[in-house]
């Protein structure tokens, strides 16, 4: 499709081109994230968005369309979701991916052989892999590791960068970091990023807009693993990318539809149910978290734990600047790796799965499970040993949680 043609599909699509961020201006989060964008309306007064599970759409005559033409370039249902992320976020335009390492494929082809993209030390271990095995060994992408939460370990980076030529394209920043709970200052990063005419990312999976809104703090995309929070229910895989500036929506519009990543439409329907619940799950899960993380933190078989909540965490005081909440991950060292594996097979309330995020509380092993691919050297150095055990803390009665993990741990 080539340039025209683009605009042209997009004037008919409300929303294809950017959402009216005015639109809800002064409803609150909860309000927002309850009655949706709601740009899409079919006229039957359904209170819930239909899923519009259909692959083409007929048009009424020809150069004339009803702004839709087929559901890998835009469907109803997805377009509805993709609209309320935004809104939840601030930004302009939302994406919505068959998965998160879609969404993350899609930011990363934005760039060419040769540009160099600053990236987490302590990243998600399917990030690590899609950026080292794929684009750095296929495309010759080059990814440099970096502490983000180390602003002068950041300038270091910059200024080796600078001998790029002006190949430094972006800084990807997770934060709180996975699993090792380091925390990186939005602001300061976007200052740097944009003093270098990089582009600032942030996985903002761990918070959600509910508690933290990157764009607003100076970043120019957020992406997501939608798997995780925003749906709650460990029931969909799905990602999304947020755009703050117009100007790069059609080229991400252009990757995503030619590639062919789209959200179903029976899954985006079940993402805009969980996104209705969003700030109460969340509130719950931090709720338990905080009760939790004072509980380990007294526990005799835990030798450290790591909350961004606790007063305790370096970066409590920014975490309480730049977010509204701390989440409900938790990361903590039990006396031996006996006992991480013995708390693995014992736990009976929490259940020893990956993922998080969800409404039911997972317990992981980083070393061997999610950070398996990143290797064993670059793990020892960011603490990824094998007493760390991961914790994902759900919606259940805080009192079962903690006699679950007090039995799994004597
Ligand atoms: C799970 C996860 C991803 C990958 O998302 P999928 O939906 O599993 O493809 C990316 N980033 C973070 C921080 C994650 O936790």
């Amino acid at each position: 499709m080539d340039d025209s043609n683009f605009r042209a599909m997009a004037a008919e699509i409300e929303g294809l081109l950017g959402i009216d961020c005015t639109r809800h201006d002064g409803l609150g989060f909860g309000t927002r994230a309850v009655h949706g964008y709601g740009a899409v309306a079919d006229g039957t007064g359904s209170i819930n968005q239909p899923i519009y599970q259909t692959a083409t759409f007929a048009h009424p005559g020809l150069h004339r369309s009803t702004g839709f033409a087929y559901s890998r370039c835009g469907n109803p249902t997805v377009l509805e979701l993709e609209d309320t992320i935004a809104m939840l976020e601030g930004g302009c335009k939302a994406l919505a991916f068959c998965s998160g390492m879609a969404a993350i494929s899609c930011v990363v082809k934005q760039f060419s052989a040769g540009d160099v993209v600053l990236v987490s030390d302590d990243l998600y271990g399917g990030t690590h892999r899609l950026f080292q095995d794929v684009y750095a060994a296929r495309y010759g992408i080059e990814f440099r590791s970096v502490d983000f939460s180390d602003l002068a370990a950041v300038d270091a980076a910059c200024a080796e960068a600078a001998h790029t030529d002006g190949r430094l394209k972006a800084f990807f920043v997770e934060t709180p970091t996975n699993p090792m709970m380091k925390v990186a200052d939005l602001r300061a990063l976007a200052e740097r990023a944009h003093a270098h005419r990089a582009l600032l990312i942030v996985d903002n999976t761990f918070l959600t807009s509910y508690f933290q809104r990157p764009l607003e703090l100076g970043a120019d995309l957020v992406v997501y693993s939608g798997t995780k929070y925003l749906c709650g229910h460990n029931d969909v895989i799905c990602g999304f990318l947020v755009i703050r500036d117009e100007k790069l929506i059609e080229r991400t519009f252009m990757d995503y539809m030619s590639e062919g990543d789209a959200l179903s439409p029976f899954d985006a329907w079940l993402m805009l149910r969980s996104l209705k619940t969003l700030p109460l799950r969340l509130d719950a899960q931090q709720g338990n978290a905080l009760a939790l993380c004072e509980f380990l933190k007294t526990h005799p078989r835990v030798t450290n734990v790591l909350y961004v909540g606790d007063p305790d965490h370096p970066a409590f005081e920014l975490s309480r600047r730049q977010a509204s909440g701390f989440g409900a991950m938790i990361s903590f060292y039990v006396d031996s790796p006996m006992r991480a594996e013995r708390v693995l097979e014992r736990v009976k309330v929490i259940t020893f799965a990956e993922s998080l995020g969800g409404v039911e509380s997972l317990i992981t092993y980083p070393c061997v499970q999610t950070h398996g691919s990143v290797p064993a050297e670059i793990r020892e150095r960011l603490g990824i040993t094998d007493t760390l055990l991961r914790l994902s803390v759900g919606i259940e009665d805080v009192t079962d949680l903690m006699n679950d993990l007090d039995q799994a741990l004597r």
